[in-house]
């Protein structure tokens, strides 16, 4: 953790990851010793330029902690029944431990069939109905990597949970829901909060944790946080139009800098004046970001482990 130039001490999400790819890394060599190499299948339908972006992180990621990865790249015109196929092809191989199913799928696709035909003992984005009631009656289950990631910081950051107010904003099935929940199996008091919310910046100020999970730069403002609460920002919002630049970064001059460069930059869920008053804070980027590939390489050696009966 390093001390942040205003008040809040900043939570180093890039060097929280490369711990765990370290022992990610480390854990994979021990499974090789024993004959088993866990395996990633990826599946990315068709040419989004986003997802395309993230299959490449997750690949390369696997490569550099020695997991076996390998990618499938159906076109964009592809039929439900022909991912079943292939879904029911990687659930029945004994060399993949992890399928991950890029999302989203194009329109004439039920994501939703295709995504129950993943065997939850391989689902390691833990989207499947099974790992959702396993997580929740806290069963060893696969979780979501973006909530796991959270739960990492605050765990690896020495900042207690138990008994604690913790708020999460943003009720979505992979990061909201998985987060309320893993927070209350770790023994927060937890608020949800949603679009429908009353007096949301009050309910905000009780949490010694707060989570904000919206899709909405800057939303989080300095009158919604308790003097000294954790703050961790799930948010990645890019930024491209000049007033609401100026509004969250102005005088920021790295930040005017590559705004100048890119025409945008990447932005949290919480404003950067939020730094003032919180007491430890995850930047973005910087964050919970690189948690989330770490998190997908820990769940791949979690399902190797757990499909072969060993503890983890
Ligand atoms: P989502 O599915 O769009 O969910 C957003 C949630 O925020 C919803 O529950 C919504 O409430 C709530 N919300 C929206 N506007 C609100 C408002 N004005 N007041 C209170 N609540 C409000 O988004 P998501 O997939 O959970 O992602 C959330 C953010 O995290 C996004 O910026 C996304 O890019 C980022 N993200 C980052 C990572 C990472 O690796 N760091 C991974 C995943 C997502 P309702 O349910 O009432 O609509």
């Amino acid at each position: 953790m390093a001390k942040y130039s205003m008040s809040a001490i900043l939570l180093d999400g890039t060097a929280i990851a490369a711990e765990i790819r370290r022992e990610v890394a480390h854990d994979v060599s021990t499974l090789v010793l024993g004959g088993i190499r866990p395996g990633l299948a990826v599946v990315l339908v068709g040419n989004n330029p986003a997802s395309e972006v993230y299959v490449r992180g997750k690949v390369k990621a696997s490569e550099e902690v020695g997991i076996y990865s390998e990618k499938h790249t159906p076109s964009a015109n592809v039929s439900t029944d022909e991912l079943l196929e292939l879904v029911n092809g990687l659930n029945v191989r004994n060399d993949i431990d992890g399928i991950l199913v890029q999302l989203p799928l194009p329109p004439q696709v039920d994501s939703q069939r295709v995504l129950l035909a993943v065997d939850p003992a391989k689902d390691v984005d833990g989207f499947h109905p099974m790992n959702v009631g396993y997580l929740s009656t806290q069963r060893p289950a696969l979780v979501p990597c973006t909530p796991s990631g959270v739960m990492e910081i605050l765990r690896r950051s020495d900042i207690p949970v138990a008994g604690r107010e913790a708020v999460v904003v943003g009720r979505s099935d992979i990061v909201g829901k998985p987060a309320a929940m893993l927070l209350l199996n770790a023994n927060a008091t937890v608020t949800v909060c949603h679009s429908k919310t009353r007096d949301l910046a009050a309910v905000c100020r009780r949490a010694d944790i707060l989570v904000a999970a919206i899709g909405r730069a800057g939303m989080i403002t300095k009158d919604f946080v308790k003097p000294g609460a954790t703050v961790i920002d799930v948010g990645m919002n890019k930024v491209s139009e000049g007033a609401e630049f100026a509004r969250l970064f102005a005088g920021n001059l790295k930040r005017e800098e590559t705004f100048r460069s890119k025409g945008s930059v990447l932005a949290g869920d919480v404003h950067p004046q939020v730094f003032e008053v919180a007491g430890a804070m995850t930047p973005v980027p910087g964050g919970v970001g690189p948690l989330t590939i770490a998190m997908l390489m820990s769940n791949t050696v979690r399902a190797a482990r757990l499909r072969r009966g060993m503890s983890c």
